[in-house]
């Protein structure tokens, strides 16, 4: 890891070195909170987590080769098998060495936040940049004060460019991470209802998530959804003009000829308008939902800033992958099943029911609560529920306490054939091989905090 020395990373983080004064020159060659990936010569740092306290394990790490462990307390006896760095906070030693790391290497930074859409939006824009670059992106989902400096442990000198998902719940959050990230093209795909507990309202929202651009390189760029009004209402920040993306025209970069191709994905002609010319592709996206034409712009606009080619840009669209968890269509025992259970909000549980009320046979929607919602969780939850009317689901089974708002309303709009109310997870599960049939397509979608990965699990059971 370049310039990764033990007195760096001490001095970076402002830890105090103990152990043999020779080694502190030394290079660490991985830096990890995790004591099953420790290998020689890394730098192991112990959190303590709320499950697992990092620093049980440090003799461990000694023993499998690691060069240094920074801890948040002092090391004695038996578990001091070398060199360590003592810090306040282990935490805040990963940021900033991050920090420090990400300034060492001569990478290209894309930052991507927004309420709904990072991890797509991320993989979009890797999939793209990979036609021309050694990239790096985010694994997952690991966004937040952890995640990012984890991820940018994993940049070496190889790579041309990261790209990084940034996600926050608070105000001051996206500061600390533009701080470490440092980010060259800044993305911002909408500003929705999530987090509204800590945010209030999507003003709050906005200014939060603005603060993306407090780090941004002087000669940055920012890529942002032109079809979301609050982000239409940025004209320039720190003298850098957006370029904007959206479905309707106008836009730089715009798409029309939308056509879905029921679950194999979505078609359309994105233009890109540059100074005086126009041009433009056709694609198809291999992931369904209107929402990845805007992703699939992103991913152009980005594409275009770091001198893709059309072509190149195409390429790289039409070779997404989709993720678990993210519209994920899963075929088993005459059921075509969508692992979309990563996350939920009422954006992306409507775009969801829109793709699913494209399905041949009959459809099936299976929805659990979306949390974070604040004090219009209800009516939210309802407006999803007619959104499933709207789109005659045939059959809609709601699980969890919100989600009763969304029965009722489905139910008294009246466009579903059927509609069920589970009280829980587990009732669910329990009914779950008497409600599905062969033919059906069945959208599995909910907060995380509903674990409806165990959903997915069961209908592969069958
Ligand atoms: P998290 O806050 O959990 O990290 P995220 O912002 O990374 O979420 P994704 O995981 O990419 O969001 O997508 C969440 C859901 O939103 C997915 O189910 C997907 O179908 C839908 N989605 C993807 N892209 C968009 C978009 N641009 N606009 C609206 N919905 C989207
Ligand atoms: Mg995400």
């Amino acid at each position: 890891m370049k310039n990764m020395s033990l007195e760096n990373i001490a001095a970076a983080c402002g830890g105090r070195y103990y152990g043999d004064e020779n080694k502190k020159k030394q290079i660490v060659t991985s830096i990890t909170t995790d004591s099953r990936k420790a290998e020689n010569g890394c730098l192991f740092v112990a959190i303590k987590g709320e499950r697992v306290d990092g620093h049980d394990f440090v003799s461990q790490v000694y023993r499998e080769g690691a060069l240094c462990v920074l801890s948040e307390r002092e090391l004695t006896g038996d578990e001091l098998g070398g060199s360590y760095i003592l810090v306040e906070s282990s935490l805040q030693a990963v940021k900033d060495i991050a920090e420090f790391y990400r300034q060492q290497l001569d990478v290209k930074v894309v930052g991507i936040t927004g309420s709904v859409g990072k991890t797509s939006t991320k993989e979009m824009i890797a999939s793209v940049l990979s036609e021309k670059y050694n990239v790096l992106k985010t694994i997952g989902n690991f966004n937040n004060e952890l995640g990012l400096p984890l991820t940018i442990f994993r940049l070496r000198e190889e790579h041309e460019i990261a790209v990084l998902e940034m996600g926050i719940s608070d105000f001051g959050e996206m500061h600390r991470l533009s701080k470490i990230a440092r980010p060259d093209i800044c993305v911002i795909t909408n500003i929705g209802q999530c987090h509204l507990e800590f945010l209030k309202s999507r003003d709050g929202i906005l200014k939060a998530k603005s603060e993306i651009f407090d780090f941004i390189a002087g000669d940055g760029s920012i890529v942002l959804n032109g079809d979301d009004d609050k982000l239409a209402g940025i004209s320039s920040v720190k003298g850098i003009r957006p370029v904007f993306f959206g479905i309707e025209s106008g836009r730089e970069i715009y798409a029309d000829n939308i056509e879905s191709r029921g679950l194999s994905g979505i078609q359309c002609t994105i233009h890109v308008c540059e100074e005086k010319s126009e041009e433009s592709f056709t694609v198809l996206i291999p992931i369904p939902g209107r929402h990845m034409v805007l992703n699939a712009m992103a991913g152009t606009a980005v594409g275009r800033l770091l001198g893709l080619g059309l072509e190149e840009i195409r390429n790289g669209i039409g070779k997404l992958e989709s993720l678990k968890g993210r519209f994920h269509i899963i075929e088993h025992a005459g059921r075509t099943i969508v692992d979309d259970c990563y996350n939920a909000s009422p954006a992306a549980m409507k775009a969801s029911l829109d793709v699913l009320s494209e399905a041949q046979g009959r459809r099936v929607a299976i929805l659990g609560d979306m949390f974070e919602l604040g004090e219009d969780s209800a009516l939210l939850h309802a407006g999803v529920g007619e959104h499933a009317s709207d789109n005659r689901i045939d059959l809609l089974i709601c699980v969890g306490d919100m989600c009763r708002h969304m029965a009722e309303a489905a139910f008294n709009s009246g466009g579903c054939r059927e509609v069920l109310q589970v009280p829980t997870l587990e009732a669910l599960l329990q009914t779950l091989p008497k409600l599905t049939e062969e033919g059906d397509t069945i959208l599995v979608k909910a907060s995380h905090g509903m674990h409806f990965e165990k959903v997915i699990e069961k209908l592969q059971e069958l």
